[in-house]
């Protein structure tokens, strides 16, 4: 029986309107709507506003959008990066199963390696003049040399789509690229993570993103960040002005992404403690390996760096006061990156550790975390230990982990 804590939708008031998922029952009934979570022992359909538990038994075929996206950007990671006719057939495949947005993705994907591709331009609807094409750009029409001129500046910037994001840049056209199929990669990680466990559901609502290619154009925040989310709009926002940093960009999409499926349990900003929220950011950064636009998610892999500033400071951060990080003890302040490499390691040992059940127990605790309680109290009664076992067993992680490597 499947038992869903907590809805994580966010639906526009119009609703969504991309076609809807269909399924077919063993009684011959069919149902259309929104497969919002799957596993092997069911799914849950979204109809309008009613959430229905299906139990695996009883569906005899199921098509959803989030599986079929999925499969796309795995078919997508298989793909060498200079294999253009294969990239457009994915693209023609994503079209013919009515993923829209990944089908123009993936020509725009060729004709940033090869700008004269005839097929992708016509896939995407351009027009041939003598040569070159005629790109369709609101109400105006453009050259497809001068539209490359045109999108690097920041108020006609690229506006791409994907299923799960909306990512306004005014990169050059391959990075521009790159930075959407990073950031599905970074959706698909983090419900691999802690989407399944937690049972968030799929986000229906594309997330914003502007990734800048300028200092003059992106908006300044506290700290001096050169990337950050902004939780009063929910868009993440990453300055790329010195090149395109995929660790901020996943870092920042983690911030969002727990924004994005904590929000509706939330019972105020804050209930995502500050150590938790940098930490994991921080673990999906460090875990997110494979060449640029092709993110592969090694949950193995450790930054390194941040277990020996940890385990090398004069004076580290102990339990007690890392549990009390607020968000805004991370905004460039004293020993910032100290901060951040205590929130990590201590996610690390909560995740990571030889010890099963800590991770079971650590799952409960971010449960009682999507329902406003992530106090430090419910930290330790749900880890079943007390400050200083906590302590002396993270401290032995951090030096066991630095001596293994
Ligand atoms: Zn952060």
């Amino acid at each position: 029986m499947l038992s869903i804590l907590f809805a994580s939708i966010l639906l526009a008031p119009g609703g969504d309107s991309r076609p809807l998922d269909t399924v077919e029952l063993t009684n011959g009934s069919k149902l259309t709507g929104r497969v919002v979570y799957e596993d092997a022992d069911g799914i849950v359909l979204l109809s309008g506003s009613n959430e229905r538990e299906i139990a695996r038994d009883k569906i005899a075929r199921c098509e959803s959008r989030a599986a079929a996206s999925r499969e796309a950007f795995g078919l997508w990671r298989g793909l060498s990066e200079d294999d253009l006719a294969a990239t457009l057939s994915l693209a023609k495949d994503c079209r013919a199963r009515k993923l829209e947005e990944e089908a123009q993705l993936f020509a725009w994907q060729v004709l940033a390696h090869d700008g004269a591709n005839a097929a992708a331009h016509e896939f995407l609807g351009h027009e041939r003049r003598k040569d070159s094409w005629l790109v369709n750009d609101g109400v105006r029409r453009w050259p497809w040399e001068k539209l490359l001129e045109l999108r690097a500046d920041w108020k006609d910037a690229w506006v791409l789509s994907s299923e799960h994001y909306r990512v306004r840049t005014n990169l050059p056209l391959v990075e521009a690229v790159q930075s959407v199929l990073e950031l599905e990669g970074a959706y698909e990680s983090f419900f691999e993570l802690l989407g399944r466990p937690l049972r968030f559901h799929e986000l229906l609502e594309p997330l914003e993103a502007q990734v800048h290619a300028d200092e003059k154009s992106f908006p300044e925040f506290a700290g001096d960040a050169r990337s950050y989310f902004a939780s009063a709009t929910h868009v993440l926002y990453v300055n790329a002005s010195r090149g395109f940093d995929r660790g901020a960009l996943v870092h920042e999409a983690a911030h969002q992404l727990l924004d994005a499926c904590i929000q509706t349990t939330r019972t105020g900003r804050g209930d995502v403690p500050g150590w938790l929220n940098e930490g994991l950011a921080e673990y999906m950064r460090a875990t997110t390996l494979g060449p640029l636009g092709r993110p592969l998610c090694d949950p193995g892999a450790l930054d390194l760096g941040r277990f020996r500033e940890h385990a090398g400071a004069k004076e580290p951060y102990d339990l007690g006061r890392v549990l009390t990080f607020d968000s805004s003890d991370f905004l460039g302040s004293v020993k910032s990156s100290l901060k951040y490499s205590a929130s990590y390691t201590l996610v690390c040992w909560a995740l990571d550790s030889e010890e099963p059940q800590l991770r079971e127990r650590f799952f409960a605790y971010l449960g009682k975390v999507c329902k406003g309680n992530g106090s430090s109290t419910a930290f330790k009664s749900a880890l079943e230990l007390d400050e200083r076992a906590i302590q002396k067993d993270w401290d032995a992680f951090v030096r066991a982990t630095l001596q293994e490597k």
